[in-house]
């Protein structure tokens, strides 16, 4: 499988879904501003949600996920699942699990007829496994019993997230939010209660909710409850940050990422889109280093959280993958004044030439950069009532908007 690291997809084959972001070809677009601004302001403020532009909900079993933001379904060996018809009524758990294995080692055991055991999906969770974290695959339908949890199998949902203590005793935060965000999904889609149990439980007593492995009964009468860890072993599964993605406490303000207006810098050859999701085309693939403008977003598709960005230099609007974006302190065409008496140099570091002084207060206009020489974080900027173009040093400049 052709993986997210750039340097295994440099020939821009493989599979997209897989590979997204990362690609060395950049065949430029040629759609004038405007109509793209236009096309990109269609989603301003768009509230229909990921799911419903994709125009996939619940689907019928089948070969397709079933969480319109997973990837893939790979189907469990049918030896290792119950069939069964079970609506929605019949859900009302999700058992949380770590594999204690790596992610396609889980995906390859539950293929496996000799396994006796499944779960409905499976998340990885490191990026030097399987070279993505956060990537999901279905691998039972949810009208089906996957054997994931004993007693409890029968009303709930399994789902099994990727950790060994020999590749890391942590979750990734992609792992987290892939998470959330599906358990966030299965609970509306099933109206399953937003709760996490933290005790053991005897969950055929209760409304219904999300409980780890090892507070889900193994007997009917829950007379017995599992010995094992799971998902808490050392650097498992936390089960406050894991709410924090289902109640999806990460969409408001103050924590994102981005806020308008900033500077979002490539942090590698990185595709920008029509729209927020990989089903839109590729504007154009802009270098690492190219720094945009945030002014969209975010929305979260096909397992990735998306933002609307400008990329003046280019002057395309488009949508990029957060991962692959690094939040600076200006953006392209940013108006800044000089903090102290600021030397401008003809390029980006000490051993350029001063062409001049600014005084505290001077205003100008980023026009390139950043670049990284001598210990300083260097700008290009444009000094109109000197008519100068330069290179400032970042600490000394403060944006003016
Ligand atoms: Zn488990």
């Amino acid at each position: 499988m052709c993986g997210i690291d750039k340097h295994t997809c440099e020939d821009g084959s493989g599979d997209e879904r897989a590979a997204d972001a990362a690609t060395d070809r950049g065949e430029r677009t040629a759609i004038p501003g405007d109509v793209d601004r236009r096309r990109f302001l269609r989603w301003t403020g768009a509230t229909a949600g990921a799911g419903a532009v994709l125009g996939a909900s619940g689907s019928a079993a089948g070969d397709d996920a079933e969480d319109p933001y997973t990837e893939r379904f790979v189907a469990a060996d049918s030896s290792n699942f119950s069939d069964d018809w079970r609506g929605a009524d019949d859900i009302d758990w999700i058992v949380v699990h770590v594999t204690v294995g790596s992610y396609e080692g889980a995906i390859d055991w539950f293929r496996n007829p000799d396994a006796n055991v499944s779960a409905h999906y499976v998340i990885s969770n490191y990026e030097h496994t399987s070279g993505e974290p956060g990537h999901t695959t279905q691998m039972v339908n949810h009208r089906d019993v996957a054997w994931h949890a004993s007693a409890s199998n029968g009303p709930s949902i399994g789902i099994e997230h990727e950790w060994h203590e020999d590749y890391g005793e942590y979750i990734t935060e992609e792992c987290y939010e892939r998470s959330g965000q599906l358990i966030g999904w299965l609970c509306d889609e099933y109206d399953i209660p937003k709760e996490y149990y933290r005790d053991p439980t005897c969950i055929f007593d209760e409304p219904g909710g999300i409980i780890g492995h090892t507070n889900a009964p193994s007997a009917s009468d829950c007379s017995s409850y599992p010995t094992r860890s799971c998902p808490y072993p050392e650097g498992g599964i936390d089960p406050d940050t894991l709410m924090s993605y289902v109640n999806g406490d990460g969409d408001d303000g103050g924590d994102e990422t981005f806020q308008d207006d900033d500077g979002a810098m490539t942090t590698t050859d990185l595709n920008g889109r029509e729209g927020p999701g990989l089903d839109y085309d590729v504007v154009n693939t802009y270098p690492e280093g190219e720094v945009g403008r945030v002014v969209n977003g975010p929305e979260d598709s096909d397992g990735y959280r998306w933002w609307g960005l400008h990329m003046t230099d280019y002057d395309e609007w488009v949508w990029c993958v957060e991962r692959y974006l690094e939040r600076v302190k200006f953006h392209m065409e940013e108006e800044i004044y000089t903090t102290t008496d600021l030397n401008g140099r003809e390029g980006p570091g000490l051993d350029y030439d001063v062409v001049g002084t600014y005084p505290e207060g001077t205003v100008g206009e980023i026009v390139n950069g950043p670049e990284d020489s001598d210990g300083y974080r260097w700008w290009g900027v444009h000094y109109p009532d000197y008519g100068d173009w330069v290179w400032c040093v970042e600490r000394y400049m403060a944006s003016n908007e």
